[in-house]
């Protein structure tokens, strides 16, 4: 099955899936430096076939590995690349100018202590080999569903993995470093296409903190991005546009989206970013790209007016439920939304999703998987629902 045998309003998820305690205790066994990579890659291909169950009995029609190979949405990357080392907390603060101001974010962020661990260049950076066509190769020889594939995106990679004192010696810039992982993530993306693999996400979510943020001189969105930027947003957003385009460019036979949401690192609401697209709207609808993969459900994003009189948006795939929440919405609260986005979009542009993974982190899931699970098969249900009204 391709997208285009996708009925109208296609569900699918943003990428990550909450960890079986097997995984974790083998994960932990890797960063211990017990096992190899292939050996850990041997249990997680078990928790791979158990989220992608998860997904195909809950109605996904566009299906992830649950990333289940990674221990988060970047940082997995240290096993994909030479020159890239994790650096610790008490590494990283050896480097940060204003030690104590690091520190006072950290807490108010309720950031998550094993999450900083920032993937560091620390030599010249080369794949060992494909980033994610292995997990894409896999997951291929299990399912007949549609593959999503996400990718960390270029501007998250440069601003984390870019670490002043660190990676100068190597990159005397950011823009030096930002020009071979462009040249990784092209390459990746057309392994991936040539290979079939139908959807393959940008995963860009400290846009949001460049935007509402530009007073902290050093970002903090998951301890994401260390290096201290220009602090001008504007220069950092056209950056952002700018990497992405350099990669999806003149690329064709594969969907390609951006994700963009506002954290989903912890449960306390007022830790994670607040506001609307706006600010990066513009930015966004420049991309090269086929869908924004938006969080909607959370009320922090804001209302969908950012799109209005805008055209040139081909996709949206609208963040229906919150996957942080222990409620589960119901078909109704998916419906409506999707009634309301039709204001902007018709319903061939809508792809329905969570607002962002049920587990970012894998140490720090957002929900198990049984509630995870309700909460897919609610928008499966509203997607039936919508297709009766729609189709
Ligand atoms: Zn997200």
């Amino acid at each position: 099955m391709t997208l285009a045998g996708l009925p109208l309003f296609p569900v699918t998820v943003v990428g990550s899936w909450p960890r079986p305690p097997y995984l974790l205790e083998a994960l932990r066994s890797r960063q211990a430096g017990r096992i190899s990579f292939q050996e850990f890659n041997r249990v997680a291909d078990r928790a791979v076939l158990e989220a992608l169950k998860y997904q195909e009995d809950a109605g996904v029609d566009l299906v992830s590995d649950g990333e289940q190979r990674r221990d988060n949405f970047y940082s997995f990357v240290v096993e994909k690349l030479e020159g890239v080392r994790l650096m610790s907390l008490g590494e990283i603060m050896n480097y940060v100018e204003d030690k104590e101001a690091y520190d006072n974010i950290l807490r108010s962020m309720d950031a998550p202590a094993f999450s900083i661990h920032n993937p560091t260049v620390v030599d010249r950076v080369e794949r060992r080999g494909p980033i994610a066509l292995d997990e894409y190769q896999f997951l291929r020889e299990h399912t007949s569903r549609p593959i999503k594939i996400t990718l960390p995106g270029p501007y998250l990679l440069t601003r984390s993995m870019w670490v002043k004192g660190v990676s100068d010696a190597v990159y005397p810039t950011q823009a030096a470093l930002a020009q071979d992982i462009v040249a990784m993530l092209r390459e990746e993306l057309i392994a991936l296409r040539d290979e079939g693999a139908e959807f393959v996400q940008f995963d860009e979510p400290v846009l949001t903190d460049v935007a509402f943020n530009p007073e902290v001189k050093e970002r903090t969105f998951m301890c994401a991005s260390m290096a201290a930027s220009s602090g001008d947003p504007m220069k950092e957003l056209v950056m952002a546009l700018r990497l992405m385009n350099d990669i999806t460019r003149g690329v064709d036979g594969v969907k390609t989206g951006v994700h963009v949401c506002r954290g989903n690192w912890s449960r306390k609401e007022d830790a994670l970013l607040r506001g609307d697209y706006e600010p990066i709207v513009p930015y966004l609808l420049a991309m090269d790209t086929d869908q924004l993969v938006l969080e909607y459900a959370t009320p922090r994003a804001g209302d969908m007016d950012s799109f209005a009189n805008r055209k040139k948006l081909s996709e949206i795939g609208l963040g229906v439920v919150n996957p942080r929440t222990d409620q589960v919405e119901d078909p109704e609260f998916v419906v409506g939304m999707v009634e309301k986005a039709l204001a902007y979009f018709s319903p061939s542009q809508i792809y329905l999703n969570p607002d962002c993974g049920f587990g970012t982190f894998a140490e720090r899931p957002m929900n198990p998987p049984e509630v995870a699970f309700k909460k897919l098969q609610v928008i499966s249900e509203a997607a039936r629902q919508l297709r009766e009204t729609y189709s």
